[in-house]
């Protein structure tokens, strides 16, 4: 039967695909790098294999050309069993991958995007700084042209997928920085390789609460020489690219929690039939009732609204920023909330590690805060709002 989240046979097929190959790979090292705060490569690797790590790219470079909804699909099966992992997908098939496509020239995606698709290229997006991230035009990183190369100096903050090890960097970034004396809404996109002059590890981020199974780094270009060519569109033009790029970044995110949110339903269901108390199955009392039903409405709300979302948004265009920023906003507290109820059902175990529900909250808890915190959705969504008397 078709349904907003599986309107097609290939709909339903891509979702078989991805559960398969989450349940059956990557769930049984989610434990493992989690506790380690290390990055499956290998596996991610394989993602190539499937078809995932360019859903958005065009056919001719190396990707499936997928849209939103199968986005959406992909993250929020692979994230109902290991989201760290995910987000390191979500970093490099959206915020770089799917960034490249829709800002490229033809030649940087010919050189780039095919490796990025089969996976022998890993690459991440570089926005944030040490002293900016919500104010993310507040950004301090500058570049300037010197001959035929730009020169950029700064620091990026909290780039996932910005090391692969303790020592070792990723291999592709877009990097958005400032030209010199360029104005605050004039951000300029380059891509970096690792290898290029002045281009290197800060730190990889130890002990992050969550989403410990991808890294976390700090990157530093110091006097870092970026070849003219891998100036993305023009000077001073990035704040679209960007705008465009924060809109399928958020509907992926808000997927993540979704996944989340079903995986927690599931285990608080099966854990509450089996287990006795006084007596009787947890599910039998009126409060462990409310934590199951209320948790499944709210997944359910959310899954309505960002499937609903992701049917009419498109990759080309921006200006669906109140429903990217609201999708997120919604799902990603929710999500939280509904990994919260799932450890109370489950009491003393569903605090430790065996029953998963604790590695999901801790997760969850990073989605309110990466790709724009719910405050910044808050704040967006009330100005796009005041432009609107009425609402359809
Ligand atoms: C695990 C992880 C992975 C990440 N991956 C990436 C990545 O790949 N690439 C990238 O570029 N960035 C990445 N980020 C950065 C992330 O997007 C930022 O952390 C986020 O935008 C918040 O910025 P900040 O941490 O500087 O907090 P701040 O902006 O300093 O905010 C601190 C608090 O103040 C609030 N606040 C700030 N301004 C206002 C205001 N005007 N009104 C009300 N409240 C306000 C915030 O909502 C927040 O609660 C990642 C972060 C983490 C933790």
């Amino acid at each position: 039967m078709p349904s907003l989240f599986e309107p097609s046979d290939e709909h339903r097929q891509l979702r078989d695909m991805v559960r398969s190959f989450a349940e059956s790979k990557v769930e049984p090292q989610a434990a493992e790098h989690d506790r380690n705060e290390t990055f499956n490569v290998d596996l991610f690797r394989q993602l190539g294999e499937l078809g995932l790590l360019g859903i958005t790219v065009d056919e001719e470079y190396g990707g499936t050309g997928m849209g939103p909804l199968e986005t959406c699909i992909a993250h929020e099966e692979l994230s109902a069993v290991d989201p760290g992992f995910t987000l390191a997908f979500l970093a490099h098939a959206l915020l770089c991958a799917n960034n490249l496509n829709q800002n490229g020239s033809h030649e940087q995606k010919q050189k780039y995007l095919p490796g990025l698709c089969d996976g022998s290229l890993i690459g991440g997006m570089c926005m944030s700084e040490p002293g900016a991230g919500t104010d993310v035009l507040g950004m301090r990183t500058t570049a300037r042209r010197d001959g035929d190369h730009y020169v950029l100096d700064g620091a990026k903050m909290w780039i996932t997928n910005g090391a692969i090890s303790d020592t070792e960097l990723g291999d592709v970034f877009l990097v958005y920085a400032r030209m010199q004396g360029a104005g605050r809404n004039e951000l300029t996109m380059f891509i970096v390789e690792k290898g290029f002059e002045g281009f290197q590890l800060g730190q990889k981020i130890h002990d992050k609460l969550g989403m410990r199974a991808s890294t976390t780094a700090e990157l530093v270009f110091d006097g870092c020489r970026v070849p003219a060519e891998n100036l993305v569109g023009e000077e001073g033009t990035a704040m679209m690219h960007m705008m465009r790029n924060l809109e399928i970044e958020r509907l992926g995110l808000a997927a993540m929690s979704l996944g989340i949110a079903r995986r927690c339903v599931e285990i608080m269901n099966e854990y509450a039939k089996d287990r006795k108390s006084f007596g009787e199955p947890l599910n039998r009392y009126g409060q462990i009732q409310r934590h199951i039903a209320e948790s499944y409405a709210e997944w359910m709300a959310g899954r309505a609204y960002t499937y609903e979302y992701a049917s009419r948004m498109s990759l080309d265009e921006p200006g669906t920023r109140l429903d990217s920023d609201g999708v997120k906003l919604f799902c990603s507290t929710m999500g939280k909330n509904v990994a919260d109820r799932a450890i109370q059902v489950l009491g003393g175990y569903g605090y430790v590690g065996e029953y998963r529900v604790e590695r999901l909250w801790r997760d969850a808890k990073l989605l309110e805060i990466g790709g724009g915190t719910i405050e910044a959705h808050q704040k967006n969504m009330t100005r796009d709002l005041s432009r609107m008397t009425k609402l359809r």
